[in-house]
């Protein structure tokens, strides 16, 4: 960092944020683009928008300033059978169409979604939070690619596998979070039509919009009603969708202690199930890494969409002889993130999804602060409305904290450090979880024995937070089972016989 200050030493160590901060300070870049809101929102069933039957809404909140957005119809038990029935109406006909046809209207969608990016990205960081950059450059592109790459599977099944007569298990009910709310629909929605299922799909409470959105391009694109049913509502209206005895399938998304309690419920039902859930990533940096690109790497994994990811590095381990090193880099570098307007083009780090996230998100801070760990926050001005957290690194964390062993789903970094390699995978398995892990390092047979080695379902050697529609995404232990994306994410929709 190049920057030349007259402020005396002793200033600058004591307030250096300010001087940061004001070298940083950028006009505001607000993205403009119509986002086309409805006020009112209501249920998608057998291709039409229909009113619940109870005739109940809920209001999704702007977490960015709290102002409310849109009026969201709330899905009762009936609504969620009406949707089944739908669904179980339109899977003979779609199932037997022939792959390539139901090929063309996954094109379709990929396409009428790509035509109408921007508003979709707008939309996006509105109702959740997310900064315009992330929802432009990566939700809706990568939401696109997985339609794209699905819609090739779709006349490729045999192929996909050789041998095996391939059949769609049925109606499938499908439950999403709020971190990536349009490309958790698109990595439900997309394989499970290539392969010739009906969808009932519940879209997360605080993030309904773009669902509904998406319910509009389905229309667009002529898709035969009854073959994608969109619900909205909370955790009553999901356990509706999951205890369904119409669904063949069950796919959820979202925390593991929900997890558990529909693996709980469905037990002996014969339904199949994949549950994607939370994780706690280790993020291993041994002495020999190009350090810059390293502390790139370890901001790009806790703080892209505020943390709020599943297989975020949430637990930097340091290899002890370049700890401190890194620790000095990091703080220069997130001292220069910008927090703010999830609309400005330069916003780095947006909002907390909603008051509940951002209340949990400070319990385990205090928690981390009490149990001893060296908090480290920017002196970042934060907007005056709405949730937002300063980015955050805990040094000196210890394995038993419990910043270093519970999800925070926030943009907190808990830092623990190691001495050998075999106590690096020792100390980065020391979780319940197991979704995802980085290693940064020169030597390649070092890359090749931590991804070994390594509990996660994706292991990232010198970058993070990398994905593909053709490279499955999955866990191990209680960040869960199955597989979304690849050959391996398009098996767990089908049935082989
Ligand atoms: P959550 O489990 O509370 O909610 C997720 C979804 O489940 C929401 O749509 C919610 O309405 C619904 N739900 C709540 N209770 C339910 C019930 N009893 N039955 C059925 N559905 C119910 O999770 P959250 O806190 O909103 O989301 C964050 C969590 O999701 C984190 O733990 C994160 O790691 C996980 N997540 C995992 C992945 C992944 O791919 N592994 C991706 C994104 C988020
Ligand atoms: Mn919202």
């Amino acid at each position: 960092m190049s920057v030349s200050t007259k402020k005396s030493p002793n200033q600058r160590r004591s307030r250096p944020e300010l001087i940061f901060g004001d070298l940083w300070a950028f006009d505001p870049a607000p993205e403009t683009a119509d986002p086309k809101l409805k006020s009112r929102y209501d249920l998608f069933i057998n291709g039409r928008f229909v009113a619940p039957k109870k005739a109940a809404y809920f209001t999704s909140i702007n977490p960015g300033n709290e102002q409310p957005l849109a009026e969201i119809a709330l899905a009762g038990a009936a609504d969620v059978d009406d949707a089944y029935q739908a669904a179980a109406r339109a899977f003979p006909a779609w199932s037997k169409l022939p792959g390539a046809e139901r090929g063309k209207y996954l094109y379709r969608l990929a396409r009428l979604l790509q035509d109408r990016a921007r508003e979709f990205a707008v939309a996006e960081t509105l109702d959740g939070g997310k900064p315009i950059k992330e929802a432009r450059d990566f939700d809706v592109p990568m939401a696109a690619a997985h339609f794209f790459y699905h819609a090739g599977w779709a006349d490729k099944l045999a192929y996909a596998f050789p041998g095996a007569k391939v059949a769609p298990h049925g109606v499938v009910g499908q439950v999403i979070p709020w971190n990536f709310p349009l490309l958790m629909l698109a990595w439900k929605i997309a394989p499970a039509l290539a392969a010739g299922n009906t969808v009932v799909l519940k879209p997360a409470e605080t993030t309904s919009i773009t669902a509904l959105k998406f319910a509009e391009i389905l229309q667009e694109a002529g898709l035969p009603p009854g073959v994608v049913n969109i619900v909205a509502g909370a955790g009553g209206t999901g356990a509706a969708v999951v205890a369904h005895p119409l669904a063949a399938k069950v796919a959820f998304t979202g925390s593991t202690a929900v997890g558990k309690s529909i693996m709980r419920s469905l037990a002996g039902s014969g339904k199949k199930l994949t549950l994607e859930l939370g994780g706690k990533a280790a993020n291993i940096v041994f002495d020999d890494a190009p350090l810059d690109q390293a502390v790139e790497g370890i901001v790009n994994g806790i703080f892209f969409n505020q943390g709020h990811v599943c297989c975020a590095g949430s637990r930097l381990l340091v290899q002890e002889g370049i700890a401190d090193a890194v620790l000095t880099r990091l703080k220069l570098r997130v001292r220069q993130l910008r927090v703010g307007d999830p609309l400005d083009k330069n916003t780095d780090i947006g909002a907390i999804n909603s008051k509940a996230q951002l209340d949990k998100i400070r319990t385990l801070v205090a928690a981390g602060v009490k149990e001893g760990a060296d908090l480290f926050q920017p002196a970042c001005s934060l907007p005056p409305k709405g949730w937002y957290f300063r980015p955050t690194l805990f040094s000196g964390v210890q394995q038993s904290h419990r910043i270093a062993r519970e999800e925070i789903f926030g943009p907190v970094l808990s830092i623990l450090t190691f001495r050998t390699v075999d106590e690096a995978v020792e100390k980065a398995n020391n979780t319940a979880y197991g979704l995802s892990a980085g290693v940064w390092t020169d030597k390649g047979s070092r890359i090749l024995k931590m991804s070994t080695e390594l509990k996660a379902g994706v292991v990232w050697a010198n970058t993070y937070n990398k994905f593909d529609p053709a490279s499955p995404f999955g866990g191990y232990k209680e960040s869960g089972f199955g597989r979304e994306g690849g050959k391996q994410g398009l098996a767990d929709y089908v049935k082989l016989s």
